[in-house]
């Protein structure tokens, strides 16, 4: 286990906010998670301002279990989902955090322990970052990062960096629309990839062909391999939009690898195949030769190392 060093210690923080959890994540440059903590969103992390405090007084809880001051934290980095604003480090208005308008992070913990560096990200670009630094997107300069659960989300690294878009909006694959007046999305629109492939949407369509209701995208995947063929349409559908979305990623931006997340944990490598056979079958040979499509490599720590990822960005 590395050990701190004067002025700056060699460890940084890492915060993962969700909807239902939040981890303090304590590790070290190299992405070794070296301690890490974790609480139920609704035990004082639901509203600002009390959500800080309890946070800070995570973050304290962890530095004096390492035996080091806050202060002399390399950095600390926020993985949570969007809107936010990257630049300011501000949670806009998150709809799984309803507690949570406009708040500073990036404000409120340089405020309170003096860490220069405070930087925060929508998960699925935090997890894009982990991935080429660690998992997946090792040595890959051009690559997008797919987030399939309840959502469809991309990161995406050009060039090296990570492409956040005017407005850190970039990536919101999910809400591209692959069926004109498809079903109706969670956004407003109709027919949006998300509402075709994401996990919950693979059970919701699931539990409509079947008549069996509250199926999730594990229960149909668990179905798949019981032979239950109708639920191996609804797969296979999902996952022919999933690769029409792709395709269209990779028509745009001839990327080297798409590493996607969550459903392909789980799915095996047959639903993949559906996948990249429907992308090989909408794009040209030449983009599509020279991309890997993948499943994530960051295996079950994978919020852990995306939070600490945004405490170690690219062009640090
Ligand atoms: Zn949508």
């Amino acid at each position: 286990m590395p050990v701190s060093s004067a002025p700056e210690s060699g460890y940084c923080i890492g915060i993962d906010i969700g909807g239902t959890k939040c981890a303090v994540i304590a590790g070290n440059r190299n992405g070794e998670v070296v301690m890490r903590l974790e609480r139920a969103t609704v035990d004082g992390l639901a509203t600002w301002p009390d959500a800080g405090e309890t946070l800070a007084v995570m973050v304290e809880s962890v530095c004096k279990q390492l035996e080091i001051a806050p202060t002399i934290l390399y950095s600390i980095g926020i993985s949570c989902g969007g809107p936010l604003d990257s630049k300011t480090g501000t949670i806009l208005n998150p709809p799984n955090l309803p507690g949570w308008v406009n708040v500073s992070l990036q404000a409120f913990f340089s405020g309170r322990f003096g860490v220069r560096r405070v930087y925060i990200e929508n998960d699925a670009n935090a997890t894009a970052l982990a991935e080429h630094r660690w998992g997946a997107g090792i040595g890959c300069d051009n690559l997008a990062y797919l987030t399939c659960g309840t959502g469809i989300g991309a990161g995406i690294i050009l060039g090296g960096q990570l492409y956040r878009g005017k407005g850190d909006l970039a990536g919101e694959i999910g809400h591209a629309v692959i069926i004109p007046d498809g079903p109706l999305c969670l956004c407003g629109k109709r027919g949006c990839l998300e509402a075709l492939a994401s996990g919950s949407s693979i059970g919701r369509i699931a539990s409509q062909e079947l008549g069996i209701p509250g199926l999730t995208g594990k229960d149909v995947f668990n179905l798949v391999k019981t032979g239950n063929e109708l639920a191996a349409t609804v797969v296979s559908k999902a996952a022919f939009h999933l690769g029409i979305g792709i395709a269209n990623l990779l028509q745009t931006l001839n990327l080297d690898r798409v590493i996607i997340g969550s459903l392909a944990s789980y799915a095996g490598e047959k639903y993949l195949d559906e996948v990249r056979e429907a992308v090989r079958a909408n794009t040209w040979k030449s983009i599509f030769e020279g991309t890997k499509i993948i499943p994530s490599g960051l295996g079950k720590g994978t919020q852990d190392l995306a939070a600490l990822a945004v405490a170690l960005p690219i062009e640090d």
